[in-house]
Parts: C-alpha cells; sequence; structure tokens
C-alpha cells in the first residue's frame, strides 16, 4: 500500500488560479453533458475502491477508525450515492412538463421546468466523516454538472491529503478540485461568488459561512448539527430500545451529527430503561476483555486531546453530581472513552449544565425522566428547544410516533431506531432551523445543485386567443 501524503496547506495565491480553471471549464458546457456527468461519477466509484485501504489508513490516521467504522460510515454510504445517482441520471436530467394542472392556454405554452447546472460550486466539509462528508455532495453536483473545490476539513489531514492527490488523478481536474487548509483559506473562497455553497459542521462557522454567502448571494445549504432527542414511551421494548441505541452511538463514539443525544424517558420507565442500557454496554463490551471498548479495534477515537478533556470534564461533573450511573472505560493516551451514561434528574430540574444545554457529540448519554406518559409533555419538551437534526421515538404504539413527528419539527424522525436516516440513500437528508436548512442525497442531491428553470413557448399562432392582452382592449373603468 503506498504511503500516505502529507499534508500541505493549499496557497492563498494558487485559490484564483482554481476558481478560474472551473469556471473557465463550466464556460465550455462540457459539464452538460450525460455522458461526462456519468464518466466522473464512475470514477469517483473506482477513487473509493481502487483505494479503500488507502482511504481505511487515512480514516485510522485521523480518528483510529477502522474498516467497520470506515467503510460504514465513509465509504459504502458514498458507493451507494454514485449507483444510484448513475442509474437514475437520465430521469433526474429530464425535462418536466408542468402541463397537468395549468389552464387551457397555458397548456398550450408547453409549460416545463428544465434543470440546469447551478454553476461553480463549492462544499466545506468537516472531520467526523471527512469522505462522505466530502464526496456525498459532490456526487449531487457531478450529477447537475456543476463543476466544485472540495475545502476538506484541517482536523482530518491524512484523509484530506489523500483526497487532494486522488481527486485530480480520477476525476477531471479541470473541473473538480481539492483546497486543503483551515480559516484563511475558507475565507478567502467564501468572498467569491459561487452557483451554490454546501457547509457542514458547526452551527457557529454556519453563520459565518451564511453571513459571507449573502454579500454574494450564493443560494447555500448548511448541515449542521445539535441535540437529537429520543423519545422513550411507557410501552417501549427497552432492551431493544437499548441495543439498538447503542450499537449507533458507538459509532465514530458518538461524534456524528445524527447520534442521540439525549433521552427523554417516561416517568415511571426510567429504572427499567437505565438497566437495561448499563446490561448492553456489560454485553457489547465487557470490561477489561478484548470486546472491552477501550480495546475493542472497531471503534474510532475523539478528535483531538482538547474534545477528549471535554468529554472528561463532563463526566467529572456529573459524576461529582451523583448523576453518573455507568462510567465507561477510557484511555486517555488512545483518546478512546466508551459510552458514559448520566441519570438527570426528573423533569429536567437542574438541567442548566452545558451537558443539557450543548449538542453533546461524544459518547455521554444523558437519560430524563419526564412526563412522557402523556406525550404532550415529550412534544412541549422538544418544541421549547431548537428543531433538532434528527427525532427517535420508541414505543409499541405507532400513533404514538405519528403524534410526535406531527406536532414536532426536525430534520428526519425514526420510529423505533435512531441515526439510521443519511444512509437511507434515497430520502433527503437535512436538518431544519437550528440544525441547517436545504438538504441532499439521491435526487435531493442533484436538485440542490441544479436551477430548475420555468419555461414556456408562445407560438405566433397563439395570437388568435391573445387579443385581450393588447391596448385598448383593457377594461375602460380599470383605466380611471
Ligand atoms: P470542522 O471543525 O471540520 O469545521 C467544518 C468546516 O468549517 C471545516 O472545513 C473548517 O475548515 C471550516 N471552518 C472552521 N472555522 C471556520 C471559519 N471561522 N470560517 C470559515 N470556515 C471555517 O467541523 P465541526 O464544526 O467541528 O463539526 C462538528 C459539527 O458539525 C457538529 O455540530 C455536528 O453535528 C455537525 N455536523 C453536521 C453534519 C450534517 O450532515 N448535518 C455532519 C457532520 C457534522
Amino acid at each position: 500500500m503506498a504511503a500516505l501524503p502529507p499534508f500541505v496547506d493549499t496557497r492563498i495565491d494558487a485559490l484564483d488560479e482554481i476558481y478560474d480553471r472551473l469556471q473557465a471549464t463550466l464556460d465550455t458546457n462540457k459539464t452538460l453533458d450525460i455522458a461526462y456527468r456519468n464518466y466522473n461519477l464512475k470514477q469517483l466509484y473506482f477513487l473509493l475502491t481502487d483505494n479503500e485501504e488507502r482511504i481505511q489508513a487515512s480514516l485510522k490516521a485521523d480518528l483510529d477508525k477502522a474498516g467497520f467504522d470506515a467503510n460504514v460510515g465513509d465509504i459504502w454510504p458514498v458507493i451507494n450515492q454514485i449507483a444510484l445517482a448513475i442509474k437514475r441520471l437520465p430521469q433526474w436530467m429530464k425535462p418536466e412538463s408542468a402541463s397537468k394542472d395549468a389552464s387551457t392556454m397555458f397548456k398550450l405554452m408547453r409549460p416545463r421546468v428544465v434543470k440546469q447546472p447551478k454553476g461553480v460550486s463549492l462544499i466545506i466539509s468537516a472531520w467526523n466523516y471527512p469522505w462522505q462528508l466530502a464526496l456525498g455532495p459532490l456526487v449531487g453536483a457531478i450529477a447537475a454538472g456543476c463543476p466544485a473545490v472540495i475545502k476538506m476539513s484541517e482536523h482530518s489531514p491524512a484523509s484530506a491529503a489523500l483526497m487532494e492527490e486522488l481527486i485530480p488523478r480520477y476525476l477531471d481536474p479541470e473541473a473538480y478540485a481539492v483546497v486543503n487548509g483551515g480559516v484563511a483559506q475558507t475565507t478567502i473562497l467564501l468572498q467569491k461568488q459561487w452557483g451554490h455553497i454546501m457547509y457542514t459542521g458547526s452551527g457557529m462557522v454556519g453563520k459565518i459561512v451564511a453571513s459571507a454567502a449573502a454579500k454574494t448571494l450564493t443560494p447555500t445549504t448548511l448541515e449542521l448539527g445539535g441535540k437529537s432527542p429520543v423519545i422513550v414511551a411507557p410501552d417501549a421494548d427497552v432492551k431493544i430500545g437499548a441495543r439498538r441505541i447503542l450499537s449507533m452511538k458507538s459509532l465514530n463514539l458518538g461524534q456524528v451529527c445524527v447520534a442521540p443525544d439525549y433521552i427523554l424517558v417516561a416517568k415511571e420507565r426510567v429504572d427499567d430503561f437505565v438497566k437495561a442500557i448499563v446490561e448492553t454496554m456489560d454485553e457489547f463490551f465487557p470490561r477489561g476483555s478484548e470486546r472491552s471498548f477501550v480495546k475493542d479495534g472497531a471503534y474510532a477515537c475523539i478528535r483531538n486531546e482538547r474534545d477528549y478533556e471535554r468529554i472528561v470534564s463532563l463526566v467529572d461533573d456529573q459524576d461529582a453530581k451523583g448523576q453518573l450511573v455507568y462510567r465507561a472505560e477510557a484511555d486517555e493516551k488512545r483518546r478512546r472513552i466508551g459510552i458514559n451514561v448520566v441519570h438527570l434528574p426528573k423533569d429536567g430540574a437542574g438541567e442548566q449544565g452545558l451537558l443539557v444545554t450543548d449538542e453533546i457529540f461524544g459518547p455521554i448519554l444523558p437519560i430524563m425522566a419526564v412526563d412522557v406518559c402523556s406525550v404532550e409533555a415529550a412534544i412541549k419538551y422538544v418544541n421549547a428547544r431548537p428543531h433538532p437534526l434528527a427525532l427517535y421515538v420508541l414505543s409499541k404504539n405507532r400513533s404514538y410516533f405519528d403524534k410526535v413527528i406531527h406536532e414536532t419539527l426536525s430534520g428526519s424522525a425514526i420510529w423505533n431506531d435512531v441515526a439510521f436516516t443519511p444512509v437511507a440513500t434515497t430520502l433527503p437528508f437535512g436538518g431544519v432551523g437550528d440544525s441547517g436548512w436545504g438538504n441532499y442525497h439521491g435526487v435531493h442531491g442533484f436538485n440542490t445543485f441544479s436551477h430548475h428553470k420555468a419555461i414556456l413557448e408562445v407560438p405566433y399562432w397563439l395570437e388568435l386567443a391573445q387579443k385581450s392582452r393588447y391596448p385598448p382592449n383593457l377594461d375602460a373603468s380599470a383605466r380611471k
């Protein structure tokens, strides 16, 4: 296996040249051709399959991710997106007739919608799934015919450097480019006019991106985070619920935008639920064994020391308050921590700590008893907070779930499971309000990077039906 390349910041004075090159490519109209788009989508597929081992190595270097976590989180979801795009591209690109509900007059004008590339686009991605969060949007951009710059996160340098090596080797270098670096590079890129900007990351930087884009009136998609709750109804199967929650919370050590952030449990089930979670932790990750969380090579590590310290101090704080019900193993040297379980006071009393106000983005699971026997109480709790990226409901009762999803606003929702929506290839993936705006994946990614142009044809023979529009036939009373 070839060694991984070193991470090097893209020179600031190279950014204009990159932008101009991609703009010139757009002007040639070659990206309009379906064969060109298909070729680059296929090449992207080969980029992933030919280099699977090196991509895994880059994820190991960045986040200590092992093969399983790397494949499930970074490689397979993109391959599925590519396969869907290649299969459906002819259909997505086809003009859509808008005749069906048009009046007779407009029917005669053959109303239709034509999809065009919005233009050279900017994809700013985050470190936690560096390959998926850069290439997932790129699939939409290529499918829509947009040249694109990928700005990788400086917090996943091995992935960023490998991406910079591979993209020009596999895709048309005149149309697709990688920029590496941090705030300095991104700030310059954001001053340019783009066809579309897709940003993934924190809400704080999302506001910087949106403000910069407003100055050039560039449309944006913001894929942000937030606190995604799990509501556990009185009738929930807590054993299955605990298994499903912990299997997904373990992925990437909870550093996942749709990871379950906190659990609201019906008061009368909270002890059962805590017991199920603790038993499942012991079953999945028996302490001291090869499968223990810190020894198991299947999971990632915390991205850096600062985040490791942040998680440990949250756990210590909960311990001091007597609210920690499961203290997980930790390995400071490898920055690996198991899932710590916190039982918060009833009805969120004393809930002003960071654990309740901020996105956790790590392996801590706070469980809070609320009066969710009344589904209204759960809905009220969620609606009093920013709209989550995802919302999960555990209940045997389908109508409980239906009521929650109809009366709350979240990017996505799942009945009896968690965190799956980003890999459900055909669903739109995105948030609402504080968790972001816009979406992508499948046809939604294609649409995000496409302009939908309204087309009418008005043949000369329609003059017969146009008499009333010409003066002096206007109603005399209207002229007064
Ligand atoms: P990050 O630190 O990698 O930052 C994201 C991008 O923003 C990077 O490319 C970075 O270079 C750039 N950036 C940082 N500061 C900037 C500035 N001042 N100006 C311009 N650009 C700047 O990622 P992060 O923000 O730590 O990511 C974690 C957050 O992202 C969490 O809130 C998580 O929930 C969210 N997230 C959302 C999704 C999603 O798809 N909705 C996916 C992953 C992560």
